[in-house]
């Protein structure tokens, strides 16, 4: 069955974080003067101003900074998920990513909750980054 809901759009700077992505990695730039790791990507840091940057892969391990629980579909494909959390996880590494929490009730995510990716691989050409409770 085909895909329904929107797809990324891998282009310009966000391209190498989706090229990651289908490979079930997290990559994000690193200023190579001050040490900050950001996301979105940008070209230069938005700490220190710096144009020298490499990427990194961070270990997908984070917490809940933030989170939302849609009962209404804003868009149809979303339907059959209702209700379904979204979250702004904080990882390790220290950027904030918008994403869903995954495997657990909708009622038992909470604030700074250990969560760690999951790969949602919705096509051939893109997999999701998405959060489940940290089994500890
Ligand atoms: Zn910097």
């Amino acid at each position: 069955m085909a895909y329904e809901k929107p797809l990324p759009e891998p282009d310009g700077d966000r391209k190498p974080f989706w090229d990651g992505c289908k490979e079930h990695k997290l990559s994000f730039q690193k200023c190579k003067e001050c040490d900050h790791v950001r996301w979105p990507p940008s070209i230069t840091c938005p700490k220190c101003y710096s144009q020298q940057t490499e990427w990194i892969q961070a270990g997908g391990h984070g917490k809940v900074y933030s989170y939302v629980v849609y009962h209404q579909a804003f868009h149809p494909a979303f339907k059959d998920d209702l209700p379904y959390v979204v979250a702004v996880v904080e990882l390790e590494e220290g950027p904030h990513i918008l994403t869903n929490i995954v495997g657990c009730s909708h009622d038992k995510v909470k604030c700074d909750m250990p969560v760690e990716v999951t790969w949602e691989d919705v096509t051939e050409e893109c997999s999701l980054p998405k959060f489940q409770p940290v089994n500890s």
